[in-house]
């Protein structure tokens, strides 16, 4: 039986890429009875009535899920963040990094507008991307204006389901379209997803670059640390989580805690303070949360 990728489902119908075909299928009965609904993302097994048409046999496991967008098997998350125009935050790049680390998604960093730097920003931002790459993550620098950097996203897109996730305004859409221009989406398309058009159906859709896929809405739009426990987040910060090991206690929270391996590494200076500073916050945040009934 043939196998493909499910890249858009809409009006009842399962759009399934087979090498470069896709096939319009409809579910059949299995689903109902293992209340499984299929998802844009998922590797499904299916049955061809002919070159364009077929039924959907079975769903394969999933390795994840998200909900907004609904989306299954998520391999990257591309955090967009522009280094002007608005400007480049660490906080909020480690609130999003922790979002995706805690989903087990690889994170890939892509800072855009670096055509408008001067030279003191681009020094500035060039410090934080060595930094970034310090800690263990991908940093590349773009400009969709002038399409630098572009070659160096390319080749990380290829044979995985990418999501963007960022803020409105840092250039996700201008991306996509240096990537696909033949699509001609307009900028702040991919925002205008997000579900403020009341009249639109809100559906989610894998687009091609490559041998990859990018969904065309962007993912972790709520920035809440809602399922995350004080236990989880040094995790999220693979930097802290190596620096952990010469903690002298088992479930050091790198605080009060005396002989901590994650504060001698910040007083010696081999992880940034701001690092340190976001997780002490996002830890405070989380003690902080009201028990949910
Ligand atoms: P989104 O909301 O994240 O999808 O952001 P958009 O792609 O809509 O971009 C927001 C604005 O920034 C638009 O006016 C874009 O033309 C502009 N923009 C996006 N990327 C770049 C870039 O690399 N360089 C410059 N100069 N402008 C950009
Ligand atoms: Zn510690």
């Amino acid at each position: 039986m043939p196998e493909g990728k499910i890249v858009k489902a809409l009006s009842g119908f399962y759009y399934v890429l087979q090498n470069d075909n896709l096939i319009q299928c409809r579910g059949r009965g299995v689903f109902r009875k293992n209340k499984i609904t299929p998802l844009v993302g998922d590797e499904v097994v299916f049955q061809a009535e002919n070159d364009l048409e077929g039924y959907i046999l079975e769903v394969k496991e999933r390795k994840n899920e998200l909900v907004r967008p609904p989306i299954a098997n998520v391999d990257q998350a591309i955090l967009v963040f522009s280094a002007v125009e608005p400007d480049f935050s660490t906080v909020l790049l480690d609130r999003f990094l922790v979002l995706v680390e805690f989903n087990h998604i690889e994170p890939l960093i892509c800072i855009t507008k670096m055509d408008l730097t001067n030279n003191e920003e681009k020094e500035k931002i060039e410090k934080y991307a060595d930094q970034y790459r310090a800690a263990g993550y991908e940093v590349i620098l773009t400009s969709s204006e002038t399409e630098t950097g572009i070659e160096l996203l390319n080749p990380h897109i290829e044979n995985k389901i990418s999501v963007f996730a960022g803020q409105s305004g840092v250039g996700k859409s201008s991306l996509l379209n240096v990537l696909r221009p033949d699509l001609e989406l307009k900028t702040n398309d991919i925002s205008s997803h997000l579900g403020r058009g009341k009249h639109t159906t809100r559906h989610v859709e894998l687009i091609k670059v490559g041998n990859g896929l990018i969904a065309d809405t962007p993912g972790f739009s709520s920035l809440e640390f809602n399922n995350i426990e004080v236990e989880d987040l040094t995790f999220c910060f693979p930097e802290l989580q190596r620096a952990s090991e010469n903690c002298k206690f088992r479930g050091c929270l790198h605080v009060t805690e005396p002989k901590c391996g994650v504060k001698s590494a910040v007083e010696s200076g081999e992880i940034p303070s701001y690092r340190y500073e976001h997780y002490v916050d996002f830890l405070q945040e989380i003690k902080d949360r009201k028990p949910r009934y």
